[in-house]
């Protein structure tokens, strides 16, 4: 193909590797190019874990390796070990330079996952002289134009009932007259159990891949080039290609999901994953599609392999959750990402970034974070997110920490739930009310509070547990701002009873103390 005979040049993100893609449906061989970079800016625009980095490299370049299997033409730009030697550093940069090399027709790309990188790949084409399709990104339930119009006029959104709306509308989990199976739409009841003292039961291997020649070379790369980034790249376990990640959910389905359920909550030293699928990381990647995941799951209720609970709270997570934040992301950006309700403006403190802390919860969650690049969502909500809300940290920082850490994150899912969900900082239009506990929540969850050299039931004095004062503090600080939501009544009431007793003055004197010796460590 001559450079200048390229009709379309069909752009693939790292986060679009979807081998069915409404971007690939019609691409001929003969006619169209496929383009990939990998780029500087997406690994250091925020400070990117090392294992994140290596993920989606190695997946950009397995892919890359799998279209030219299909027989398509791919230009594919490689970061270098020498950032002198790249194509540019950013994204917009590199594509402009090939938009002007390669003179396509147009460009066509599925719908980013991420407002800035649209409005980047919108503003390249603009300079480039050449028009942008943006193509429906066909990988979800609802379309952001379905989830537009449900929102359209309701006074709040509820993901409750959004999820029922989603289950009656695709079918899932529904009985022939129209009921939920089960004779009911959750069973969050069943899903909140704690393992006890004699901790978790026997927990199956998680699935894991060797590493090829292609995995080698990056991680070679990464340690290299990005050897002052957080974490550490030597665990990459997760699946990064198609084949792979339908081998985990089929591991999943078959020896996890059938105790995920009632454990999903609970927590454990040493146990990153427990009973949690991690399929978060090939879904968002788009290498799996969220309706193989609810298929398989209910296959497996259907065939007696998993009960209900289990199968209902793993749908939920995929037909409800992830799909209501993606609405809810695309619906509210630009202005959400501004959101601060509480007026939260601290920095993270330094154990976000290397989880040397004496708290032995949030030692635990980081060490996972760190080796792993994952925590299960119990600790990403009620450890780190919690200590992050009742510490004051400006809810888009801990939204940028969390996209630099998590293999899972981007920003369509991670915005809401780290800014809306974990931090409140959108007053309510993800949570009905903050997410928010003292130590006493983490202690019956979990084992951590056993090997802490703090108290969870103490709020004052130098054994206190911080999460403990500081969630008093908390109730204090925004008493005002939170007085008027039902849901904190009973919290503000025991809050009262504190006052009354005249016990909020050393409360706030030990999250003085807290903050003085963290604030800036
Ligand atoms: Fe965490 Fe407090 Fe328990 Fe220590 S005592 S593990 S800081 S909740």
């Amino acid at each position: 193909m001559q450079s200048d005979s390229i009709r379309n040049l069909v752009l693939v993100l790292g986060d679009q590797l979807d081998p069915g893609s409404s971007a690939l449906k019609d691409i001929d061989s003969n006619l169209d190019a496929v383009w990939m970079a990998e780029v500087a800016e997406e690994n250091t625009h925020v400070w990117c874990h090392k294992l994140r980095i290596a993920s989606f490299l190695s997946a950009m370049r397995h892919f890359r390796d799998e279209l030219a299997k299909r027989g398509l033409r791919v230009l594919y730009h490689e970061l270098q070990t020498d950032p002198a030697h790249d194509r540019g550093t950013s994204f917009a940069e590199v594509m402009i330079s090939d938009v002007a090399a390669y003179s396509p027709k147009k460009i066509v790309v599925v719908d980013p996952g991420d407002y800035r990188v649209r409005h980047q790949l919108q503003a390249a084409a603009d300079d480039s002289w050449t028009p942008i399709e943006f193509r429906e990104d066909t990988h979800f339930y609802c379309s952001i134009e379905q989830f537009a119009a449900y929102a359209d006029g309701r006074k709040s959104l509820l993901m409750e009932f959004f999820y029922r709306h989603m289950r009656r509308t695709h079918g899932v989990l529904m009985d022939e007259t129209g009921e939920p199976e089960g004779g009911q739409w959750n069973f969050d009841h069943d899903n909140r159990r704690s393992f006890g003292r004699s901790g978790p039961p026997d927990i199956p291997a998680q699935k894991s891949f060797r590493r090829d020649a292609t995995t080698q070379q990056v991680l070679d790369l990464v340690n290299q080039r990005f050897a002052d980034h957080p974490g550490s790249a030597e665990k990459l376990s997760v699946p990064i290609t198609r084949r792979q990640a339908k081998a985990a959910l089929k591991h999943f389905v078959e020896h996890l999901l059938p105790q995920f359920g009632q454990w999903e909550d609970a927590m454990w030293t040493d146990e990153a994953f427990l009973f949690h699928s991690r399929l978060s990381v090939p879904l968002n990647l788009k290498l799996l599609n969220p309706r193989e995941c609810v298929n398989a799951a209910v296959d497996a209720w259907r065939t007696g392999k998993a009960p209900l609970n289990s199968v209902e709270g793993f749908v939920r997570q995929i037909l409800g959750w992830r799909e209501f934040i993606r609405g809810v992301y695309w619906v509210n950006m630009p202005e959400y990402e501004g959101l601060n309700h509480l007026d939260h403006q601290r920095e993270l403190p330094s154990f976000f970034w290397d989880g040397d802390t004496e708290m032995n919860c949030v030692r635990q969650s980081m060490q996972h974070v760190l080796t792993d690049a994952y925590s299960h969502h119990i600790q990403r909500l009620m450890v780190l997110g919690n200590f992050a809300q009742l510490w004051g940290v400006h809810p888009k920082k801990f939204h940028d920490w969390h996209m630099a850490m998590y293999l899972d994150a981007v920003d369509w899912v991670s915005l809401p739930n780290t800014l809306g969900m974990s931090q409140f900082g959108d007053g309510g239009v993800v949570g009905t009310k903050p997410y928010c506990s003292g130590g006493n929540y983490i202690n019956k969850m979990s084992n951590f509070c056993s090997g802490c050299r703090f108290n969870p039931r103490e709020r004052t004095g130098e054994d206190a547990c911080p999460f403990t004062t500081l969630y008093w503090e908390f109730l204090d600080r925004h008493t005002d701002r939170l007085s008027s939501n039902a849901r904190m009544q009973m919290p503000l009431k025991n809050l009262g009873r504190l006052r009354q007793q005249g016990d909020l003055e050393a409360v706030r004197a030990r999250a003085a103390e807290l903050h003085a010796a963290w604030d800036h460590a």
